[in-house]
């Protein structure tokens, strides 16, 4: 089935890896993004195209403007762009707020809320029939963080996630009459690197007593509900937002 592109922004490792082997297996060519593993989007590529997808990586720091334009290029080269699944985000080590610095600050905002922003407004332009566009998809991945605030660990992180949110409710009424729909993804705890990149590559383990369902969440997991939402089966999901937790 020829789906025509999707864009997945950080799909070089944990759910967004995951996203990218699940979309090319439904019919989606796949641009992926990476930040600095290209040994490991390299790893996502050929596992695609030894499983007869087609796919391309290049390498986009989000928060930049200038590698989100080449992101987009890179993915109109394989065909059409039908979707956008932004899901690159970062967190940083455990603090306080009354700990972080502005440089922090800055980049954690400039990743996970500009970056994501940058990434929609490209999207929009390419999907949109106001723009010329055969319409498509937008999923945001946003965090549980959301809604539990982050304290103690990041709430930088979490109010970042907050925007997410935002940008998800808005954007899909913004562009719902223009054949564009826009969704979010919460994921909860879920077991990938980036509670390593934090500096708590214990924290899954930590926190699974207070998970209902008593384990982890898997990458694929979430990718599952990502590939929902971004297909035509949730043709009547617009700016919803969908918890993929475990209960918590
Ligand atoms: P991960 O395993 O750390 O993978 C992060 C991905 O994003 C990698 O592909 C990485 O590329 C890429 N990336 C990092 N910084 C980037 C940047 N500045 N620009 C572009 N790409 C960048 O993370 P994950 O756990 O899969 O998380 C994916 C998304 O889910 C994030 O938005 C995260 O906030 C959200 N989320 C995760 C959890 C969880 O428990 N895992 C829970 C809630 C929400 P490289 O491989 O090159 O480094």
């Amino acid at each position: 089935m020829d789906r025509g592109v999707v864009l997945v922004t950080g799909g070089s490792r944990g759910i967004g890896a995951s996203v990218a082997r699940a979309a090319a297996a439904a019919g989606w060519a796949v641009c992926l993004t990476y930040h600095d593993n290209a040994a490991a989007a390299a790893t996502v590529v050929a596992d695609i195209e030894a499983a007869g997808g087609v796919a391309a990586a290049v390498r986009a720091d989000i928060a930049s403007e200038a590698d989100v334009l080449a992101a987009f290029a890179a993915a109109e080269r394989l065909g059409p762009l039908t979707g956008l699944v932004a899901n690159a985000g970062i967190v940083d080590m455990k603090s306080r707020v009354d700990e972080l610095s502005v440089e922090r600050l800055e980049r954690v905002l400039a990743v996970n809320v500009l970056g994501t922003i940058i990434c929609c407004r490209e999207a929009v332009k390419r999907l949109s029939t106001r723009h010329g566009g055969s319409g498509g998809a937008i999923v945001l991945v946003s965090s549980a963080a959301s809604r539990l605030g982050g304290a103690g660990e990041y709430v930088d992180y979490a109010a970042s996630k907050g925007a997410v949110d935002t940008l998800g409710i808005g954007l899909a009424r913004e562009v719902a009459g223009e054949s564009i729909r826009v969704n979010v993804v919460r994921p909860g705890k879920i077991d990938t690197e980036i509670h390593a990149s934090g500096g708590q590559p214990d924290r899954v383990a930590r926190l699974i007593p207070l998970l209902p369902l008593g384990r982890a969440g898997q990458a694929d997991e979430v990718a599952a509900a990502i590939l929902w939402l971004l297909g035509e089966e949730a043709s009547y999901c617009i700016g919803s937002i969908l918890d993929v937790t475990g209960g918590r």
